[in-house]
């Protein structure tokens, strides 16, 4: 399997001026080496997406069908390759990247989905007096060069929700990979090439954020800007971008309310998945759980066991539930969230040392308060907290102390609260009876608050990467 990989501009393999290492985060292995691309190099991949977009923009759709399914049915063939790539580059346990792996699939074919229904709407221009004899419509048109930048967390299925629904409407790409997790990014682009994409309409280009992905940001000739990461990057881009339109997929601290007639075997199993996934590496991680008083020590036992359970090892084991973070700086700062809450008074019901390289151990969290950054901000690692509550309304107010809102989840058997909560939740959306961290790749994903602007799912992305252009044509020398 190559891991070697040279920049991919207007349909070549470009032999970049400086290289970097990829590491394997469990053990620090080396995985590969991807570009460290310059200026000149980004410069020479926007030059090359330009030069394609009329090419792209006139690509009938029954094309971009056909090149989307290709791509999702070579991904299919190659799931393995792709899933150790990912496990690999990321650390995510090899059964989690197969499934990344599927869903990527799945993301795919949804966008070719989407090519065929790239639809405008009938206007009823004549339902306004000024608009007498007059047909009017809109067309979705692309808006040209799409500069798309992905986090390390799932290296392949966000590629795919950027580089799916752009090709669908049109579009040509640049897109610059997370630093830890190239290859997944390379390994697509070559997909792409031999699933038939004419050469400029996707060209990858890494290095480091600070540097390619600013570049890109500012360059004129880049239309719209597609971005999936952390808040803090996700408000510097719309400072950058100016009057460019501009997804943002952010992040979160997820909440999940466990209500007193909830299906507690099915709430703790949910969970642990929920919270422990990835190491907690998941911009829809559940880390805070609100649990009703009556049924809170029940459920805080049954999670505890569960977690107790988990199998820690390496990526590639197929026994692995649990492996790394994607460094040690953040295992450091992952511990070190753990000791402060603890110094404030909270309490470690399990887990939460550190062990190895970037490992760290799932942990649980009680007696925590809303200012401590465990509850407040980000973790981004194997943790949850939980808390009891005494009323619906109060555990609904509890979900929504959080700068972000992403998902959250409601376990209950009463439809009615179920409903009420989902209504006053802030976020982008509320699953009942699970996780927030459920997802399917066609459904509208996207946050409100700190967790950004927009919403991806190929249906919703292709909206937000085609712009509406209204036709009205005047009828009035038209016969009577
Ligand atoms: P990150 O540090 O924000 O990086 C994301 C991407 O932005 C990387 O490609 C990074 O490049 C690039 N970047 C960094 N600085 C930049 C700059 N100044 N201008 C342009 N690009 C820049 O995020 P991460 O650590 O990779 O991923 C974790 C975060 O992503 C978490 O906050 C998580 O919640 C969020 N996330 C959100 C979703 C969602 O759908 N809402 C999904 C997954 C992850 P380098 O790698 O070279 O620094």
């Amino acid at each position: 399997m190559k891991t070697d990989y040279d920049l991919f501009i207007d349909g070549r393999w470009v032999k970049p001026g400086a290289r970097f290492e990829v590491r394997v985060p469990y053990d620090g292995a080396v995985f590969g080496t991807a570009p460290k691309a310059n200026r000149e190099e980004v410069e020479q991949a926007i030059a090359a997406a330009k030069k394609a977009a009329p090419a792209a923009a006139r690509l009938p759709s029954h094309k971009r069908h056909e090149i989307l399914t290709k791509a999702a049915a070579l991904m299919q063939q190659r799931t393995e390759d792709f899933a150790r790539a990912i496990a690999s580059e990321s650390g995510k346990p090899v059964r989690e990247a197969q499934g990344e792996v599927g869903r990527s699939v799945q993301t795919l074919s949804f966008s070719a989905e989407e090519a065929r229904r790239n639809v405008g709407e009938m206007v009823p221009v004549d339902a306004h007096p000024g608009g007498t004899d007059r047909l009017g419509f809109t067309l979705r048109m692309p808006r040209g060069v799409i500069a798309a930048i992905t986090p390390f967390n799932f290296p392949l299925n966000l590629v795919c929700h950027k580089i799916g629904p752009a090709l669908a409407g049109g579009n040509t790409v640049v897109h610059k990979p997370a630093s830890a997790t190239p290859i997944c990014g390379y390994m697509l682009a070559e997909l792409f090439a031999e699933a038939g994409l004419p050469a400029g309409f996707l060209n990858t280009v890494s290095g480091s954020g600070g540097e390619v992905g600013d570049f890109l940001v500012a360059h004129p000739d880049v239309a719209m800007v597609t971005f999936t990461g952390s808040a803090e990057v996700g408000k510097h881009i719309r400072a950058v971008a100016g009057m460019k339109p501009v997804t943002l997929e952010l992040g979160a601290n997820c909440a999940a309310i466990v209500d007193a007639d909830a299906d507690l075997e099915l709430a703790v199993g949910r969970c642990a998945t929920g919270g422990f996934a990835h190491s907690g590496q998941v911009c829809i991680h559940l880390q805070r759980i609100y649990a009703a008083g009556k049924i809170a020590s029940d459920f805080t036992d049954a999670l505890r066991s569960r977690v107790a359970a988990f199998r820690i090892g390496h990526p590639l084991d197929e026994a692995s539930d649990v492996t790394s973070l994607i460094d040690e700086p953040n295992a450091v700062r992952v511990i070190q969230w753990i000791a402060e809450a603890e110094r404030d008074g909270a309490r470690k019901l399990i887990g939460g040392e550190r062990a190895g390289r970037a490992t760290v151990m799932p942990a649980i969290l009680s007696g925590t308060q809303p200012g401590m950054k465990a509850v407040a901000d980000e973790i981004f690692g194997p943790v949850v907290c939980g808390e009891a509550f005494d009323s619906i309304e109060q555990a609904v107010g509890m979900v929504n102390r959080s700068r972000y809102g992403l998902q959250a989840g409601v376990f209950t058997r009463d439809i009615s609260r179920a409903l009420w909560a989902a209504q006053q939740i802030e976020c982008g959306g509320v699953m009942i009876n699970d996780v927030p961290t459920f997802r399917v790749d066609q459904m509208p994903y996207g946050g409100v608050k700190d967790s950004g602007i927009g919403r991806e799912g190929p249906r919703y992305a292709l909206q937000e990467m085609t712009e509406t252009k209204t036709v009205v044509i005047n009828l009035t020398g038209a016969p009577k």
